[in-house]
């Protein structure tokens, strides 16, 4: 077992890079290179380890591991894996919560591309310190500088190259420390001292280094206007302070396929990304707020479940206290108590069990029921949630057996476990099950998934807009439900004033009705009555919404009154009170934000207003355009696909729920 790492000397961090920057490759070296896998595997040949080793089965536990632990120059460094889609956002959005720093990948040949656009400005919403790495600096399309030059284009950030190629062969300058890289010797790699016709190169490189960090550091300065020699550990001080407050961008460059520029990234990643005590504390939704003591309460977070052959473990970051094998803890949105059977740390070709995880730690918990999202403490308390987006986007899902249907089942409860940001209801008029997401994209990986993983053989329909209805005056009425063709029979009367109420209040009820008018014990069936009626569909066949009930009178009859008679009488009131008061359909309308490149802006605000959106603001990053705009979801079905062709690939957009609107 590893000894505890200080708290100062974890890194949690991503690799984020758009698709075939070298993201898989990379992380094969960096575990290489760090000891914990001895062969290289090759994603072009697929070899990551032989069919007979004994450690198959920890290995089969690492793939698809949410993150994997490894240590480096007495560091405790967690890669976690985020993915490069901003259409699964919750995804992204709950991988950047946990991490603490990134590593952006950079084609050298092709530069800056879509997804990294996209992950990047998430990354800016959370504050997240990074570090480049320009990869491919073997290929022969390869220009460094050109690809420092895109990120500064289109993320508008100060870069600062440290580790550079040199003019010619395959060899790097350190620029910090004055070296020459090349490949060779038993760790890849070999230092030498800069060969005298690389010192100018190096030096007329190395002052944009000191320049950068002169405006972070007195010492550099002073340095600077003095014309002294500044020492690597100078610049690597004022290097971390201008990385961790997103200042600066250092950059090393390399080739993950050769394994050059490894470890200068991994010294990088320790000396300039932010150790959890850098970050800030997290609040709670309560509005604590928790740092990352030991000693204090327990709150971690389970940012991702995965459920395979390997039975279901649940990743999670602590960010306060200790959680400890076989304590007792609560699950904050359920409240439920349960206790942390086991608790392991996933390395790439081992998994160790841990008695306690502290704070900063990534770890997973093993065979406890536990949803994405929740949070564990000793007390109950939620994080301020990012899983509270309404999915929005419904396909009704279509089996062919009953069998099927069990499976099928099975299927939506892992899948919904694994992501909250998935609903799943039965139509009440057709009894489909329909599943629900965040957008097509989003549905369609799910859908996959249950294909894919749980094997059950699903047909869906195409996506389905939920409508809701509302009303817009107010109205007051009576309502009898009467019924006398012998025997006992029924009678209830109330009356009742409807009235809208703000968005949000979903359906409000309040007794005003004077004592003894209708007995007490039938108020309860009024309103459960208005609130079936509600959630079954309104005049327009949609779930009513935001409205005010008030009984404020009625009548009944000492035989013939029953909770039933009441509970139609409130069904009828409701849909007849909606009818006189004005009724709507509300949609939903969507928050977008959409980057475009300059070039494509007048073809993509064109689509726009034709899809019913309004533009509320035009920004400028670099050479793109980010369009904030709002419009309508039922518009949007298809939208991706259409701004991706739109701007050749490079238009990227993320939807959140803005409200409802009556449809106009
Ligand atoms: P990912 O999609 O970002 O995970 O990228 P991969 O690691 O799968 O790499 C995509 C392709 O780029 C593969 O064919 C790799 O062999 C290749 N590749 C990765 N790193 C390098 C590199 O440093 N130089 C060159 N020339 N090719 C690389």
């Amino acid at each position: 077992m590893l000894p505890r790492t200080p708290i100062e000397c974890v890194r949690n961090f991503g690799i984020v890079a758009h698709v075939d920057a070298g993201k898989t490759t990379l992380t094969e070296r960096i575990l290489h290179a760090t000891g914990r896998i001895h062969a290289f595997g090759s994603v072009d040949d697929g070899n990551t380890v032989t069919d007979h080793d004994p450690r198959e089965r920890a290995r089969g536990i690492t793939i698809g591991a949410a993150a994997v632990t490894t240590a480096y120059a007495g560091h405790s460094l967690s890669l976690i894996d985020t993915p490069g889609h901003i259409d699964f956002g919750v995804e992204v959005e709950r991988s950047l919560r946990v991490l603490d720093g990134a590593v952006v990948v950079i084609d050298a040949a092709s530069g800056v591309e879509p997804q990294t656009e996209s992950v990047w400005a998430a990354a800016d919403r959370h504050e997240i310190p990074r570090v480049a790495f320009i990869n491919k600096i073997d290929h022969p399309g390869a220009d460094f500088d050109r690809a420092v030059l895109s990120m500064e284009e289109t993320f508008g950030v100060v870069v600062v190259p440290l580790v550079v190629p040199a003019p010619s062969g395959l060899r790097l300058v350190d620029l910090v420390h004055l070296t020459l890289i090349e490949p060779g010797g038993r760790s890849g790699h070999t230092s030498s001292a800069l060969p005298s016709d690389l010192v100018s190169f190096a030096s007329a490189r190395r002052e944009r280094i000191v320049e950068a960090c002169a405006a972070f550091d007195e010492g550099v300065l002073e340095a600077f206007v003095l014309g002294e020699p500044i020492s690597p550990e100078l610049l690597l001080t004022a290097l971390r302070r201008g990385t961790l407050s997103r200042q600066i961008v250092p950059c090393v460059g390399g080739s993950a396929k050769v394994g050059l520029g490894i470890t200068h990234l991994l010294d990088h990643i320790i000396a300039l990304l932010p150790s959890p005590l850098d970050r800030a504390g997290v609040h709670s939704s309560a509005g604590t707020t928790h740092v990352p003591s030991p000693q204090a309460p327990l709150v971690a977070y389970c940012f991702k479940g995965v459920h395979d052959g390997y039975g279901q473990r649940t990743f999670i970051r602590v960010y306060s206290g200790t959680l400890r094998r076989g304590a007792s803890v609560v699950a904050g949105r359920t409240q439920k108590r349960l206790r942390v059977g086991r608790l392991v740390r996933i390395f790439a070709d081992a998994v160790e069990d841990l008695e306690s995880a502290y704070p900063g730690d990534i770890a997973a918990v093993i065979g406890a029921p536990l949803a994405t999202g929740e949070t564990l403490s000793d007390e109950g308390v939620t994080l301020e949630g990012l899983d509270l987006r309404e999915p929005v986007v419904g396909v009704a899902l279509e089996l062919r057996t009953s069998e099927a249907r069990n499976r099928l089942a099975a299927a939506l409860k892992r899948v919904l476990d694994e992501d909250p940001s998935l609903s799943v209801s039965t139509d009440p008029e057709t009894g489909q099950t329909v599943l629900r997401g965040q957008g097509e994209l989003h549905l369609e990986v799910t859908l996959d998934k249950i294909r894919q993983d749980h094997g059950v053989e699903i047909k869906a329909s195409p996506p389905r807009v939920a409508y809701r209805e509302t009303i817009t005056q107010s109205a007051e009425l009576e309502v009898r439900h009467v019924k006398q063709s012998g025997g006992p029979g029924q009678f209830a009367c109330v009356v009742v004033r409807v009235e809208p109420a703000p968005a949000g209040v979903g359906i409000s009820f309040i007794d005003a009705s004077e004592g003894g008018v209708i007995p007490r014990a039938f108020v309860p069936a009024v309103e459960a009555g208005v609130r079936e009626a509600a959630a079954a569909g309104g005049v327009f066949g949609h779930p009513v919404d935001d409205i005010v009930v008030t009984l404020v009178g009625g009548s009944f009859h000492s035989n013939d009154s029953s909770e039933m008679a009441f509970a139609i009488a409130g069904r009828k009131a409701l849909l007849d009170g909606e009818r006189l008061a004005s009724p709507v359909v509300l949609e939903p309308i969507m928050q977008l934000e959409i980057v475009s490149p300059e070039t494509r802006l007048g073809d993509v605000l064109g689509d726009l207003a034709a899809r019913r959106g309004r533009v509320e603001k035009l920004g400028a990053r670099g050479t793109q355009r980010i369009i904030t705009a709002r419009a309508p979801l039922a518009e949007l079905i298809g939208y991706v696909t259409a701004l991706r062709s739109r701007t050749e690939g490079r238009g990227t957009v993320s939807m959140t729920l803005a409200g409802y609107e009556a449809v106009r």
